[in-house]
């Protein structure tokens, strides 16, 4: 051993080596919620059905797990084509989970100075991707009723020519969904790709997927996440092929596994159990809303998803109450000025909204 030589230690390497964005960075936590009522996450509070799970366990018996999984995930594609009437004309990528396919649609398009645009408050991968892929991010601020500034989005569209813009539709973390000419305005104006992100269609009124053929820029994003399956892992994109075959040169070849794969054939093979999940989601939705609306000091947003944002009084005071009261939610406070006290609350089954209903109630009184 050289005795002279500068002792290396692996935060000194750390120091000199990892890009510096990178470094003051905190990992994503996910918040712990053993025995709590969890309403933090957006997932459906329903578990699969029991000839659903049947159909699974028998599915799943049957994956020869010692070979690699289907790359192109022939059989998933097929099976989300036939359900969604997604016609010959387009192409779909799929992706481990739409985290996945929002990293490589980034990546594919982060060339040197090249700009992403979304509105905030939206969902915060897009900006982390901007910064994961060095892209420049300029985010446009929402009104204060949550709905797009059309003419700022516009003008910093004009202004930074983004190769990329995300739209969440509806959005996250706001609930809501942006109106449609608004949106037309947008894919009109913008000279790059227009992602629109349709996580929270099942609880939506609309969709951009039958349109795709009226914008050459335009690409759809969507996941099962939220419509039971949010452990699986799957989220899917649907574009003109010519996008979508450079996505897939970025895509690792085995990015969806073989057990999911066979999880999403079995569980879409016979899909009423997800209408159904859906629609009681939509019906609780309601009643949470009024309740909510109801109690002093609180105003409940108008949503289209499977979660709602409700502003109280205090929120980092309901928010540890319901902690106590072992109902886990997302304090929203502190994200953006735009969601100053604001809770943003996950449907769950008609008892775990009664829980969080009477326990608002107390808190909020
Ligand atoms: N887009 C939006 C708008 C979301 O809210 C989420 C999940 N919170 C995602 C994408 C990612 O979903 P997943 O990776 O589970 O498909």
């Amino acid at each position: 051993m050289n005795d002279r030589a500068p002792r290396m230690t692996p935060a000194s390497l750390v120091a000199a080596l990892v890009r510096p964005e990178i470094r003051t960075l905190s990992a994503y936590e996910v918040a712990k919620a053993e025995d709590m009522v969890k309403l933090d996450a957006m997932e459906n509070p329903y578990s699969l059905p029991e000839d659903a799970k049947a159909r699974l366990g028998a599915a799943l018996a049957r994956v020869p797990i010692n070979r690699y999984p289907d790359g192109g995930a022939e059989a998933v594609r097929a099976s989300l084509r036939g359900t969604l009437g997604i016609g010959d004309a387009w192409a779909v990528l799929l992706g481990n989970g739409s985290d996945e396919l929002i990293q490589i649609i980034t990546a594919t398009l982060a060339r040197p100075g090249a700009v992403m645009l979304a509105p905030e408050p939206s969902f915060v991968m897009y900006r982390m991707n901007a910064l994961y892929s060095g892209m420049r991010y300029v985010g446009v601020a929402l009104r204060s009723d949550f709905s797009l500034d059309i003419t700022a989005m516009l003008s910093a569209i004009e202004r930074e020519r983004p190769s990329l813009v995300y739209l969440a539709y509806p959005n996250n973390p706001t609930g809501n969904l942006f109106d449609e000419r608004g949106m037309v305005a947008i894919l009109k104006a913008a000279p790059g790709l227009v992602v629109v992100d349709e996580a929270y269609y099942a609880f939506a009124e609309a969709s951009f997927l039958p349109r795709l053929y009226e914008f050459a820029n335009l690409l759809v994003l969507r996941t099962l996440s939220k419509l039971g399956m949010a452990g699986l892992r799957l989220g899917y994109a649907v574009a003109a092929p010519e996008w979508i075959a450079e996505f897939n040169k970025m895509r690792q070849p085995y990015n969806v596994n073989a057990l999911t794969q066979a999880a999403i054939v079995a569980l879409l093979s016979d899909q009423g159990w997800i209408a159904e999940q859906a629609s009681a989601i939509r019906a609780e939705r309601a009643r949470l809303v009024a309740a909510l609306g109801r109690l002093p000091g609180v105003k409940a947003f108008p949503t289209q998803t499977n979660f709602v944002v409700a502003r109280v009084a205090d929120a980092p005071r309901v928010f540890n109450g319901l902690k106590e009261r072992r109902i886990l939610v997302k304090n929203l406070h502190g994200w953006h000025p735009l969601l100053e006290h604001c809770l943003r609350i996950t449907i769950g089954t008609p008892a775990e909204n009664d829980r969080l209903i009477a326990a608002c109630a107390e808190l909020c009184q």
